[in-house]
């Protein structure tokens, strides 16, 4: 039996605990069946936005024409797009490598770990054992079980990145964040791309100003079909026949393309890992259980990002991961532990337009039973948006009515997920209302001011709603 004080499963944010334990001098195992960095590195966060900024940049050039500018684009070098997303990917791999390899207090076990009992997990041919376990297994893509999928073939997240041409055309199953990130670029790329989507709305998670404003300015760039569920899906010739039901009309239509694209939601890990072998329960849908401490139903058992299926993003597994590195050290102390703080949340969609949120949506606010104001204002409110001719750039802001507290914000348009990180910061200053906005200058004449617009434009929701 290996014996250490830590083991971490798990080399994506999982990494953040071991360098912060090594800091502290701990022993520590880390078990990672696939390369180092997880999914974020190599099939998630970084190799999208490698492949998704030129499409943004071609998509601009396009609409330039509005500004003036007749700009035409004369070929689209789709293998050097991709070869300089891999070789980013590959040089941070290997800086991860040399990292994890040159520090004695890590020992790095390459293959899939299962718990076996109580604390003990097997790796390959070595059992480990530790009085502290952080479990950060991640999440994988989601295969539903529709006919005829298996022995059609799609690509995922995963596969997409060893395209050497993009397809001819694509049908997009999914049209969640993955699935209108991923269609924008291959439109872009010139494939004929068909986004189908199960919801009533694309991003149907986001408040329904933002995704009708997504869905249509996507549909002038693919075919966005919502509403609709596969139900099958066959191969004819060289192409790939997808049938699916309009949940309207109850009727099933069929869709044809070369390719397919997976892309419905994720799945937890833990069936591999098998967490009740040592007494850590998962719900029903396979997440790792934690309380407010990101402790799982086992003591000192830990879990943190992906695996616990909440808010899936690189960033929340960041702050888990501090969260359980304070919470670990501090085991006995229970007075000196800290809770998860998931009130201010922030997430992008990297679409064309960009989203970027925060925070409660008003139908939330509203089901908590919260008194609030929203605020609204387009881009073109403000000197910028109309300079930039953002005519479908839009801001939501969401309020508490006593007290001021900010609840929640959410864009659609440009520069989005940077802007909706002037919200996050405020609702994570110690008021969390809206006195440093009012207090500041405001760089005039930026997209900045299209925020402090929406703050200035509160009414009751009743008002908003009545527009
Ligand atoms: C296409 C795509 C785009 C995304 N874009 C963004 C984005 O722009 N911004 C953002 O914030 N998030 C994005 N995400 C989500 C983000 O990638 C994840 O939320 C984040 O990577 C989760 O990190 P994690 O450490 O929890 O899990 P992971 O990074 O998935 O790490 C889990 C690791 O555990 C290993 N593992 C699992 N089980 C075992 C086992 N039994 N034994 C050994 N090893 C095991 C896995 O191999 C994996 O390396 C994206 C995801 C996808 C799929």
């Amino acid at each position: 039996m290996d014996r250490y004080d830590l083991i971490v499963i798990g080399s994506g944010a999982g990494l953040n605990v071991i360098f912060a334990a090594v800091e502290h001098g701990l022993k520590v195992a880390l078990v990672e069946q696939g390369p180092l960095g997880g999914t974020c590195l190599n099939n998630g966060c970084i190799p999208s936005k490698m492949l998704i900024y030129p499409a943004d940049v071609l998509r601009s050039a396009q609409n330039a024409r509005i500004l003036g500018l007749e700009v035409s684009v004369d070929r689209v070098d789709f293998r050097k797009i991709m070869s300089r997303m891999h070789s980013f990917v590959e040089q941070n791999r290997q800086s991860l490598e040399e990292a994890v390899a040159g520090n004695p207090s890590v020992t790095l076990y390459r293959s899939r770990a299962e718990f076996i009992g109580e604390y003990a997990l097997r790796t390959g041919d070595r059992t480990l054992t530790a009085p502290q376990i952080v479990i950060a297994s991640g999440a994988r893509p989601l295969v539903p079980a529709i006919p005829g999928l298996k022995e059609a073939g799609y690509l995922d997240n995963i596969s997409l990145l060893d395209l050497e041409e993009p397809p001819q055309s694509l049908i997009v199953i999914g049209a969640g964040y993955i699935g209108c990130e991923y269609g924008h670029f291959f439109s872009a790329m010139g494939t004929e791309v068909t986004l189908l989507g199960r919801s009533p709305s694309v991003l149907s998670d986001e408040e329904p100003e933002v995704s009708q404003i997504v869905e249509k300015v996507l549909a002038r760039q693919m075919r966005v079909i919502t509403n609709h569920e596969v139900v099958g899906i066959e191969r004819e010739g060289g192409e790939k026949v997808v049938s699916a039901r309009n949940r309207l009309d109850n009727k099933v239509y069929t869709f044809e393309a070369q390719e397919i694209l997976l892309a419905v939601g994720r799945r937890s890990n833990a069936d591999i890992l098998k967490p009740e072998m040592t007494g850590v329960q998962t719900d029903e849908h396979g997440w790792i259980k934690v309380d407010e401490f990101l402790q799982t139903t086992k003591k000192d058992i830990w879990a943190l990002g992906d695996a616990i299926g909440k808010h899936m993003f690189r960033h929340t597994a960041n702050y888990e991961a501090q969260v359980v590195f304070h919470n670990l050290l501090h085991a006995e102390r229970r007075d000196e532990r800290i809770k998860a703080d998931f009130h201010a949340v922030p997430n992008a969609v990297f679409s064309n337009p960009q989203v970027g949120a925060v925070g409660m949506k008003e139908s939330e606010a509203l089901a908590a039973g919260r008194r609030i104001l929203v605020g609204r204002a387009k881009y073109t409110d403000v000197a910028k948006g109309v300079a930039m001719a953002e005519e479908n750039g839009f801001v939501k802001v969401i309020i508490e009515e006593e007290g001021g507290k900010i609840l929640g914000c959410s864009i659609a348009g440009s520069m989005a997920p940077e802007l909706v990180q002037q919200v996050v910061y405020l609702m994570n200053a110690e008021r969390q209302d809206l006195e440093p906005l009012i207090g500041s200058q405001v760089i005039h004449p930026s997209l900045s001011e299209v925020i402090v617009k929406a703050f200035s434009n509160l009414e009751h929701p009743y008002h908003a709603a009545e527009e």
